[in-house]
This record gives C-alpha cells, structure tokens and sequence, in this order.
C-alpha cells in the first residue's frame, strides 16, 4: 500500500500552518477552555514570537519548551520552527535534577516556559548558562497584542527547508541516560501522510479533542501537527479529568478523539457522564503505548458506537503499526504495517536471521518516518539504526495475515499509564539516599495504569526507614509516575549468577 498521493506534501511543519491560514483564515485552529485562536490569529501570534525568537539568535539552533499543554505551547512550538530552530519539548513537571541533563543536552538557545514552571526552569537556565528564558503568563498581552497585529505574518526568508532538523525528543535511556531522538521536517511530514493515508480525514471539517502530554510525540503530533495540516480545530483539555473530557467530547461534536494509552479510555468509561454525552460525531478514537485490553475494546465500542483504533508507535518514528480501518481487528494485535513502512521480525542475538509466521523475534522496522539517530550518541545509534533498519528492542510475531502481535520489552522498560519508566533510573535516586544500601525497582501490572513500579530496597545497617520516609522521599525527588506505589524492606536483595540483582525473581514476587 502507498501514501495517498492526493494528500498535500508541504516542504515543512510551518509551510502546513501556511496552507491553513490561507484556506481557512477564520476557521478557529485552537481552544483550551475559554482562549480560543482562529488560524489568521494563530499565524500572527506564530509570527510575532518567531520573530522574537530570530531576535535572540533562534535560527539555526535549538529552542527548548516547557510548559504544560496550552495554546501557548502549541504557538512556542510552531514559533520555534518559524524561527528555523529545532524544538525541543520537555516535561515540564520533571524535578530539578530529572530536568537538568536534558537542558545539559539540548544546549538550547532559548528556553520558552510559562509562569507556572518558571521558577525551576530559571534556576535550570542559570545554572546551564542557556543564553535566553522567555516566560509567558497563559494568554499573556503580548499575545494578545499580536494576535491584533495585521501587519504580522510568517516570513518566508526564515522558513525552514525540508531537510532541516525540527524536533528533538526525549525518550528514556536504558543506560539511564536519556537519548534525544532528532527528527527533519521531512520525517515529520511523512508520518503525518501516514496518518491521513490510514485514518482519512477531511481537511478543514475536522475536530480534534487532546489530553496527552505535548513533550511526547503523540500528543505533539495530535495536539499541533494532524490538526494543523488538516485545517481542523483541535480542542485541548489541559489536565485528564474524565469529566471534563466528556463535556468537550460532548460540547465540540468531536470527530477525533487522540485518546492515548488505554487507561485514558479506561478513566472515561468509569465517569457518570458517559451515558449523557453524544457520541454520534465521533470517527476515530486512536489509543498506542499500551495494550487495549478485548473487555476495554468491547465496551468502548458498545458505549461510543466508535471502536478504538489501536496502533504501535515510538519516539523514534510514531506511528508505524496500527489497526488500519476496514480490516477486521485482532485483539492484542497493534494491526497491520501504515503504508510504505517495513517490519520484520528477527532472532534477538544477531538481529539478521528472519523469523517465520508466528515465531517471536525483535520487530525492525524501516520506512522514510524514522529517526536518523540519537543526538550526540553514536553508540547508541549504530545499536538502534543497523543495515537501513531500526531496532526497536520489541519482541513481536507476525501472523499469517501479517498483523502485528507485541510480546515483551527487550529493553527494560515500564509503561507507567502510557510513560515510559525506566527502573534503572529510578533505582539510582533510591541509592542517593543516605539510608538505602541497594534498592531494585521492577513493574508489576495494573488494571489502570498498565504497569506500575514496586520497589524492594535494603536498609543500611544500623539505620531506621518507615515507608512513610520512602514515599515522602520519592515525592521530592521524582515526578509522579516514576514514583513506586509500594515498598517492601528486605534484609538482602535475590542475585544472578553474574551477581547481578535478579530481577526477574523480584517482578514475580511482585505479581504475588
Ligand atoms: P515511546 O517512545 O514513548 O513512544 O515508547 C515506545 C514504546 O512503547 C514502544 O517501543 C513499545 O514498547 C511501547 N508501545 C507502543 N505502542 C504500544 C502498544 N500499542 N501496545 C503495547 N506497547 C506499545
């Protein structure tokens, strides 16, 4: 199957938001509660920053963003690329010393933050030497005075080439250093064709509702780029709250619900709202990052009239997999190859022998959406990017049908309600503690979240530690979902062979 070649290919992110603009000035582009922006505002306000930005010495470099979802994350986003810099979104509630390498990485020239992160993010700058902070308080005047400014639009002689890096994203590391993973306007594009190609849509008819995170590429790509490109309106709600999600779902008649990992659609089915909302508008609910369970497609689709739409994806190239529309769905299954991508399942050791239908093996994966490596980690790229190829460090099969079954993480990693945990790190803030000699942290499932992260750790000797000092601990140093739910204290911790801490043993007492 190949890319709809009816579908627009703009040169770049920002020549998209210029295609917009011209065919539907009017049409509203973003709302988050009562803010709204319709596309020509959308522009000017893109504009105006960007040439802010090109002021400070964007051109050319990086631009960091921190700040919770918002219109003004959405404008930072889009002004940074109209400044031909690359973006680079973080977490905005990361702690002090979580953020800190990932600032050290980017070496940004610019840090654009808002009022309510400001604080940790100028202490950050300081201490980083990051030429530039710019803080906007949400919906700020000088928003609003460029919105009103006719005079403001984007220049072309700053608009970015194709091939330009637009996108640097981070994604946890299983040496416990986080990798940045950099992606061309090209790139980008390309998954969005992908998108549209798989999911049609119908440019400037299209509304759009998001609650995942924007420093992540899934709701990044939701939450700006497909509504972008498809001249829709998109409708962010700031904070998961199932209430307030199904009043917007209700309100805007949405037609495209991003949705997220299953627990988002989980959260939703338990809220009283879901017998009054109207549901009749909707024609993609998209979920990836996680399993969807049968009994959670089931009643999704019995309530909504609207089934989930499961696909597989990754920072390094999101999406690749997915349930494509019209074909029958296979629960557990991630679906069949989006167009014009490759995957292949291979033996784990040499990563060259191809498995057989229904053999597990790593998935690799090759197609024009994927990464061309790891900022500064050449290591690590000729690990992930190998013959053409990307290694996902996924073990999967193939049916005959060429559907694409997920059995297990090669890498180490937790899908804590759709974010990626990697215990490693986490042991490493445990052994900062003066009273812990040695901790393990492992994932354990959860009919919620997906997984969640118990945490077996040996007291020094002679020392005290009460679970209530633990969790008080993990609070100050570690944002929410990396943080354990439960602790057990051991007087010793199960080892390998090697003498390495078995984890394999402690994730089954953890199931117990
Ligand atoms: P990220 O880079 O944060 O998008 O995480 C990518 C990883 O999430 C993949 O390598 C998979 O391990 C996992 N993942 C993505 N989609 C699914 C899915 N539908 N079901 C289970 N795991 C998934």
């Amino acid at each position: 199957m190949t890319i709809d070649p009816t579908l627009p290919r703009p040169a770049s992110l920002v020549s998209s938001l210029q295609s917009a603009v011209a065919a539907h000035p009017e049409r509203i582009a973003l709302v988050c509660g009562d803010a709204q922006l319709s596309y020509l505002e959308m522009e000017r306000v893109v504009a105006g920053l960007a040439d802010k930005l090109i002021s400070m010495g964007a051109a050319g470099k990086r631009v960091t963003v921190i700040m919770p979802n918002s219109i003004e994350m959405a404008v930072a986003i889009m002004a940074s690329l109209a400044a031909r810099a690359e973006v680079a979104p973080i977490n905005p509630f990361l702690t002090h010393d979580e953020m800190a390498p990932l600032i050290a990485a980017c070496r940004p020239q610019i840090i654009v933050t808002d009022t309510t992160v400001e604080e940790k993010v100028r202490v950050l700058a300081a201490e980083k030497h990051i030429p530039h902070t710019l803080a906007f308080e949400p919906l700020s005047l000088s928003f609003d005075a460029w919105r009103q400014n006719s005079s403001l639009s984007l220049r072309p002689e700053h608009l970015p080439n194709t091939d330009d890096p637009a996108l640097l994203i981070f994604t946890g590391g299983t040496t416990g250093i986080p990798k940045g993973v950099e992606h061309t306007h090209r790139a980008l594009i390309v998954s969005l064709l992908l998108h549209c190609t798989t999911w049609p849509l119908e440019f400037g008819e299209e509304t759009f509702l998001n609650v995942a995170p924007m420093f992540h590429v899934w709701g990044l790509t939701y939450a700006t780029w497909i509504p972008m490109y498809t001249h829709g309106t998109l409708i962010m709600v700031p904070k998961y709250e199932p209430d307030k999600v199904l009043e917007a779902l209700d309100e805007h008649r949405v037609t495209v619900f991003a949705g997220g990992p299953a627990p988002i659609y989980m959260g939703l089915l338990d809220s009283p709202l879901m017998d009054s909302a109207d549901f009749s508008n909707l024609k993609y609910c998209i979920s990836g990052g996680a399993p969807v369970p049968e009994e959670l497609y089931r009643d999704w689709l019995a309530m909504t009239g609207c089934a989930i739409s499961e696909g597989y994806g990754m920072s390094e190239g999101a999406p690749i997999c997915n349930n494509h529309i019209g074909l029958p769905v296979k629960t557990y299954s991630v679906g069949r190859p989006v167009p014009e991508t490759d995957v292949q399942i291979v033996d784990l050791d040499t990563g060259t022998a191809v498995k057989n239908v229904g053999e597990p093996g790593e998935i690799r994966l090759r197609g024009a959406q994927f990464t061309r490596g790891y900022l500064d980690n050449p290591e690590e790229t000729a690990l992930l990017i190998r013959d053409g190829w990307l290694y996902t460090g996924d073990i999967g099969y193939l049916d005959a049908d060429g559907y694409l079954f997920l059995v297990d993480r090669k890498k180490e990693m937790i899908i804590v309600g759709g974010y990626n945990v990697y215990p490693r790190q986490v042991d490493e803030v445990l052994f900062a503690h003066d009273k812990i000699a040695e901790a393990a942290t492992v994932g354990r499932r959860d009919n919620k979240l997906g997984e969640v992260l118990v945490a077996f750790v040996m007291v020094k000797n002679g020392e005290h530690m009460d679970k209530r000092e633990f969790f008080t601990y993990c609070e100050t140093k570690m944002v929410k979902y990396k943080r354990p739910v439960e602790v057990t204290f051991v007087n010793s911790l199960p080892r390998t062979g090697a003498r390495k801490i078995d984890k394999k043993l402690l994730r089954a007492r953890a199931e117990k």
